[in-house]
């Protein structure tokens, strides 16, 4: 058992770190803060757009389901014990009311800087439970051998204490704060860990198409393949936005880390399906509609499924350019290679190899301190008597939604109840 009054100090002033910190004050310890930033919560200022989705609504279960199976079983007690309906009400009670979205999502009231207010809220709690709160501190090194830490370096001092709480984030947008070296320094004291690893990150594409930057493929689903055969092995219903470099949007940032995955270990390819329907059964109804309407044109057709900006350069592409025709290419005269052609555009529409996925550019970094090494009730190190580590810091990653956001805050909790 802890003493009742302990000197708790915590690192890394974000989700975590600021839960962390304002449980422990207020459970009666002594309370430091540390901070590399100029200011508190920048990773969350700029959460959902400026607009930080805080969570996601509805039951434990469903939370719960949105990770895999084995972060799932590690959430279940820090989930249990602060839930989304304890952070609503938390913040609620700091004056910052939420709503939910029909897709599960929940923000704060729609507010110019509503991600600042909610930062503020978590100050707020902060220094009224006495925490002692110091920003412009990076943390260098840890000192000690398991199963005692014995200080925190910092440039020209060290602190010392009776527990410390490491809660540094994780290793993508490095001008938030978050380098992710902490995890070097824990491996270093023979802590286990997985590397960090690119998540819920843009698509940079081998042949990126710079032309089409903004336009939208919309209401089908994003496919990878894999391996020599270019079996399938993930695929995800969502839009994908081109921009300069390759693609954006839902369904490539959640398709981003088993894309880096499978171009790691050989070929990977992408192809969006704008209708899912099987090829044939779509190469079935174009046929039915050249019998009933012959002179549909062929552009008129595609542009059903795709955006209407992509469809002369694939048609194009295909050598089916109507621009080579009086009155555009019609249905009647499609040949047979042409219509296949129609229907591989419209049912996988090539998008091509992905380049290395940017670590630097995730929503979250997978990868962390390997949940086997920590008690899922306390987010205390295994082996340490005074090691506890929480958020984002851990081998903890969700989709994109509000689930990381709750993951740190509820193992924060975890780890400030001392
Ligand atoms: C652009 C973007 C948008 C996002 N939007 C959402 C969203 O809407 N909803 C959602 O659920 N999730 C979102 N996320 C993910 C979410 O922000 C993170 O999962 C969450 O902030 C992790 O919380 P954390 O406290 O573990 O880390 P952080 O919030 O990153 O905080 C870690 C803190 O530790 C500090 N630190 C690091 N190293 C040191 C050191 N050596 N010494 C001292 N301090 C240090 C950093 O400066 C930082 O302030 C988004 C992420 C990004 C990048």
């Amino acid at each position: 058992m802890m003493e009742p009054m302990a000197k708790v100090t915590v690192v890394g002033g974000g989700a975590a770190g600021l839960v962390a910190a304002w449980r422990a004050a207020s459970l009666g310890h002594a309370v430091q803060l540390l901070e590399a930033n100029g200011r508190l919560g920048v990773k969350l200022r700029i959460s959902g757009g400026g607009k930080c989705n805080i969570t996601h609504g509805g039951p434990l279960k469903d939370l719960l389901a949105a990770f895999t199976k084995e972060q799932a079983r590690f959430l279940r007690p820090s989930l249990h014990a602060f839930d989304n309906a304890a952070l609503l009400e938390l913040l609620r009670r700091e004056g910052i009311e939420t709503y939910t979205r029909d897709n599960g999502r929940v923000f704060p009231l729609d507010r110019p800087g509503s991600a600042g207010a909610v930062v503020a809220g978590f100050e707020a709690l902060v220094r009224r439970a006495g925490v002692d709160v110091r920003t412009g501190a990076r943390v260098t090194g840890l000192l000690g051998q398991g199963p005692r830490l014995e200080a925190l370096l910092l440039e020209e001092e060290r602190i010392r204490g009776d527990v410390f709480i490491l809660a540094t984030g994780g290793a993508s947008y490095p001008e938030t704060g978050t380098r992710g070296e902490v995890l070097g320094w824990l491996r270093g004291l023979q802590v286990p860990v997985q590397p960090w690893f690119p998540a819920l990150a843009p698509l940079p594409l081998q042949r990126p198409r710079p032309d089409w930057e903004g336009v939208a493929l919309r209401g089908g689903e994003l496919r990878l393949s894999a391996g020599a055969e270019g079996r399938r092995v993930a695929s995800f219903a969502g839009d994908v936005v081109f921009t300069k470099a390759g693609i954006s949007g839902p369904a490539a940032l959640e398709l981003s880390q088993a894309t880096e995955r499978a171009r790691r270990e050989g070929a990977a390819w992408l192809a969006y399906a704008s209708v899912l329907e099987p090829p044939e059964r779509v190469d079935a109804a174009l046929q039915a509609e050249q019998r009933s309407n012959p002179r549909l044109l062929a552009a008129t057709w595609l542009s059903r499924h795709l955006p209407e900006r992509l469809v002369d350069p694939l048609l194009g592409a295909q050598g089916l350019d109507r621009t080579q025709m009086l009155k555009g290419l019609m249905l009647k005269d499609l040949p047979k290679e042409g219509r296949r052609a129609l229907v591989a555009l419209a049912t996988a529409l090539p998008l091509g190899e992905p380049q290395a996925v940017p670590l630097a550019r995730g929503e979250v970094a997978a990868g962390g301190v390997a949940l086997s090494a920590v008690d899922p009730r306390t987010m205390a190190l295994r082996g340490w008597d005074n090691l506890r580590v929480c958020g984002e810091l851990l081998d903890v990653d969700g989709p994109v939604g509000g689930y990381n956001l709750q993951a740190a805050f509820s193992t924060g909790f975890a780890a400030g109840t001392i």
